[in-house]
């Protein structure tokens, strides 16, 4: 890459997702290392990245990107680099010609429900789960209530199995609970689709967000370069090598250690997604930011970006996402967005992790390293626990 990395950087981090971003910030600032970030693609962000379009739309790349967390530390740090657009998320869902809220709540129920019975059917639930409660979707079906067994298996067949069976290619009954479970009924009248006590959008957008974490005089970024193939993993000495010299710093991995280790135990699955844009000459195209289709269609749900930070403009952008399969091979599905969670593959990544445990100077973190869905506030949050660990031992 022309520069010399030995004696000039003492961190490489590959990957300038939040993950890649935050733990070289830290180096950088607390404890003044020179740190250089590799990125293969050509812009900072990973998949939170976002941008301006033409008619002043902030567009989000990746799919829409809602920031929320109950963690002060992530805030406050966030907030070191940027201020905030409040905004809470509500998500409607297309069913039976109707836009109702989702995840199910109370609301929900009566717009489905003629009054009486919504009513017998909201006391059964406060007296099993109480007002404020949440049941996940796969328990309330084992219930031995008839009215509640027949709304968990409305919705279960109305709002859960299809847009599952889209969403991952396959029936729910092959998916992990882990995933499964996060489908909530809601017993309450609050329409937000999360309730953290923070929730808000960066002002200017995300991709300003970290422009400015990355903006640290001991920082060096480079754009469109794959950082795997500089280094070498030297088994025998467990030493990391660039040009048969060991490497003498640490390096931070953010990417895919099946794509690290040359995929000697096989790939790691995911599932990809195809963004369909398009910006359309009205001022708004749906009442809110969301629109789930479980049923109808081959995408799974439509985004309006100018929900999220408004804007005035005669035009609007939205988004629809259809899932697919990811193909490593294939340049329109070699996105991994969601990794495949089941056994199999679970242990095939310990193995991948014991490998790149032998390596002292070796950290790999973030969503594709850890091969695990993460929030942003948890990929931040996991950057900053993580620094507190290794740069003590640096
Ligand atoms: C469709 C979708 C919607 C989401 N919506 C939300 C949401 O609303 N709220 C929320 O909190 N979270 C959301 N997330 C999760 C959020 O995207 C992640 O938490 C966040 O991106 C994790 O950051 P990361 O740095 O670990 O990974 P990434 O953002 O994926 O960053 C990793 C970076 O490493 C780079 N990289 C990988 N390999 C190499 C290599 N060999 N060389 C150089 N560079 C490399 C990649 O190009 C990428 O830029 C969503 C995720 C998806 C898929």
């Amino acid at each position: 890459m022309g520069t010399p990395i030995n004696g000039k950087y003492d961190v490489v981090v590959i990957g300038a997702g939040f993950s890649g971003a935050v733990i070289a910030e830290r180096f950088a600032s607390q404890c003044n290392k020179k740190v250089l970030v590799l990125e293969q693609r050509d812009h900072v962000g990973g998949n939170c990245f976002d941008y301006k379009n033409q008619f002043g739309v902030v567009v989000h790349k990746y799919g829409p990107h809602l920031f929320h967390t109950n963690k002060k530390e992530v805030w406050d740090y966030l907030s070191l680099f940027t201020k905030w657009h409040r905004y809470e998320h509500e998500v409607l869902a297309s069913i039976d010609g109707q836009l109702v809220p989702l995840p199910f709540n109370l609301n929900t129920l009566y717009l489905l429900y003629p009054e009486e019975k919504a009513k017998t059917i909201e006391r059964l639930l406060v007296q099993h789960y109480g007002y404020g409660g949440k049941v996940a979707i796969l328990d309330l079906k084992e219930t031995k209530e008839p009215l509640l067994k027949e709304l968990a298996t409305l919705v279960y067949e109305k709002f859960f199995v299809n847009y599952t069976t889209k969403q991952w290619g396959c029936s729910p009954k092959q998916i992990s609970p882990a995933v499964t479970a996060r489908v909530p009924v809601v017993i309450s009248h609050d329409n937000r689709y999360f309730h953290d006590s923070y929730q808000a959008i960066p002002v200017n957008g995300y991709t300003k967000v970290f422009e400015r974490i990355l903006s640290h005089p001991n920082i060096s970024v480079k754009l469109g370069f794959d950082g795997i193939g500089l280094f070498e993993f030297d088994e025998s000495t467990s030493t990391i090598k660039i040009s048969d010299n060991e490497f003498e710093g640490r390096l931070i991995f953010t990417g895919m250690l099946d794509q690290l280790f040359g995929y000697r135990f096989g790939e790691l699955p995911y599932r990809s997604l195809k963004f369909d844009f398009e910006t359309l000459a009205q001022k708004q195209f749906q009442p809110n930011t969301t629109v789930n289709y479980p049923n109808e269609h081959q995408f799974t749900r439509i985004t309006e970006f100018k929900h999220i930070l408004p804007v005035e403009s005669d035009h609007t952008t939205i988004v629809r996402e259809y899932p697919q399969d990811y193909d490593r091979l294939d340049a329109t599905k070699n996105v991994p967005y969601y990794p495949v969670f089941n056994e199999g593959n679970q242990t095939k990544h310990q193995a991948y992790a014991a490998l790149a445990n032998k390596f002292k100077k070796l950290t790999y973190i973030g969503r594709l390293a850890d091969y695990k869905y993460f929030n942003m506030d948890d990929a931040i949050a996991n950057a900053l626990t993580t620094f507190r660990k290794i740069s003590n031992v640096f």
